[in-house]
């Protein structure tokens, strides 16, 4: 780069607007090892006091994509549209509404993560179905989108790499809650995957990344505004996430939920979301259908099958189960007035559903089934959660984890719509 890196860093610090040419010059320099992690560091924890504008926004996502390569899916022979969910508890909504979407006649290119702490990731949850493989080079990914419409696979090492070295470094320096900073990297994994328009699930809440509705609304307008900014028809879901998406949080455990929404039943919750989402998608894809038929009729059941097959899994199969399983049981009568999603999170989580370092293995069969949750009514003694866990240790670490995540009273809550509100690009104008 022809300016130093020190001086992009001090600029940032005292408050001047970077140019285009300061933060690409950084951050190619950063990618190409130029860069020290010390110096990024430093500007990274400038951009969490400081923020970045919108200019330095759009700067910043373009120099992470251009780090590496930007799919290109128009060969594809239908309209592309994805998903993708900021991550929450039991949110295992990927996974019946991809194979729905395609089902009405979309193609769904979706690149997805492992989960990290207390929220578990959609590939983890896939790998729990015997011999599925969720690493597909980018011409199987695209002939598998052609031919069944639908993929879920992992990123491959050349989608926005700049990213993935920032992303390691912000979890190590305090530098990961900045909503300029998740914007960015979110989007420019998103842009760089080559689909042509996206539908965002903004999480709010106790179990959430961002605990309130401001905070959830502000992270997607960012994103929404960044998508459009690149060609990419976006879309923002607000949804809340104080409580745990469904009933299960665990890899195996929640592919049967999974599995059960996809015959048409399963839990309101997922149901509605599932709905609520495909309704988005399809209508950004300018795809005329109803996708509540396709989730009804089998459709989308046969879809899934499809994708686990040709991605080496047997939908057949059984699922793995964990060694040992615990119950909790409720100490007093009532009514549940709520579960807390992250005591749930952190109990899937202890119980080895999830990990706490990326180089982690995670159990297959361990997890969190709720057999009570908000509006229930329990008697002293009855079965609230179920919990899952190959050994005693993690099932102890389960158990403390859990203790009074449910809240039992005397008057029951009314069931409440998990979705919050919704971002489109003709919103941003009135900031
Ligand atoms: N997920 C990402 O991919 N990046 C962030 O910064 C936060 C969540």
């Amino acid at each position: 780069m022809s300016v130093a890196a020190v001086d992009v860093i001090r600029a940032k610090r005292d408050g001047r607007e970077l140019t285009a040419a300061e933060i690409g010059g950084f951050l190619d320099g950063y990618t190409a090892g130029r860069v020290a992690d010390e110096q990024a560091s430093a500007l990274l924890m400038a951009i969490v006091f400081r923020g970045l504008t919108p200019d330095e926004l759009a700067a910043w996502t373009e120099a992470m994509i251009r780090s590496g390569t930007r799919l290109d899916l128009s060969g594809v022979g239908r309209p592309t549209v994805d998903k993708h969910s900021t991550g929450g508890v039991g949110d295992k909504i990927s996974l019946p509404l991809c194979p729905l979407v395609a089902a009405c006649g979309a193609a769904v290119p979706q690149l997805s993560g492992r989960g990290l702490g207390h929220t578990g990731g959609t590939l983890d949850k896939l790998e729990s179905i015997p011999g599925f493989r969720t690493a597909l080079g980018a011409e199987e990914f695209r002939r598998q989108l052609g031919g069944i419409g639908v993929a879920i696979c992992a990123a491959g090492e050349d989608l926005a790499p700049a990213d993935r070295r920032l992303y390691a470094l912000r979890d190590v320096t305090g530098t990961v809650e900045s909503i300029p900073l998740i914007a960015s990297s979110i989007m420019s994994k998103k842009i760089a995957e080559g689909t042509a328009a996206l539908v965002l699930d903004v999480k709010a809440g106790a179990g959430a990344f961002m605990r309130t509705r401001a905070d959830a609304e502000a992270l997607a307008r960012t994103m929404v505004a960044i998508g459009t900014a690149h060609g990419v028809r976006t879309r923002a879901l607000l949804t809340g996430m104080d409580e745990p998406l469904g009933r299960t949080a665990g890899n195996a455990l929640e592919v049967t939920e999974t599995l059960e929404v996809l015959a048409g039943g399963g839990p309101p919750d997922v149901r509605e979301l599932t709905l609520a989402l495909a309704a988005q998608m399809l209508d950004l894809a300018g795809v005329d259908a109803d996708p509540e038929a396709a989730l009804d009729d089998g459709r989308a059941m046969d879809r899934w099958r499809a994708m686990v097959r040709a991605q080496g899994g047997d939908p057949d199969a059984a699922l793995p189960r964990a060694r040992h399983v615990a119950e909790v049981r409720a100490d007093v009568p009532g009514v549940v007035q709520g579960v807390d999603a992250m005591a749930v999170g952190v109990a899937a989580w202890r119980l080895g559903a999830g990990r706490a370092r990326k180089e982690d293995a995670v159990s297959a069969g361990a997890g969190v089934v709720l057999r009570a949750v908000a509006g229930d009514a329990v008697r002293a003694g009855d079965v609230l959660a179920e919990l899952h866990a190959d050994d005693e240790d993690h099932m102890r670490a389960g158990l403390a984890a859990i203790a009074g995540a449910h809240r039992i009273g005397d008057a029951g809550p009314g069931r409440a719509s998990r979705i919050l509100g919704r971002i489109v690009p003709e919103d941003l104008a009135e900031a």
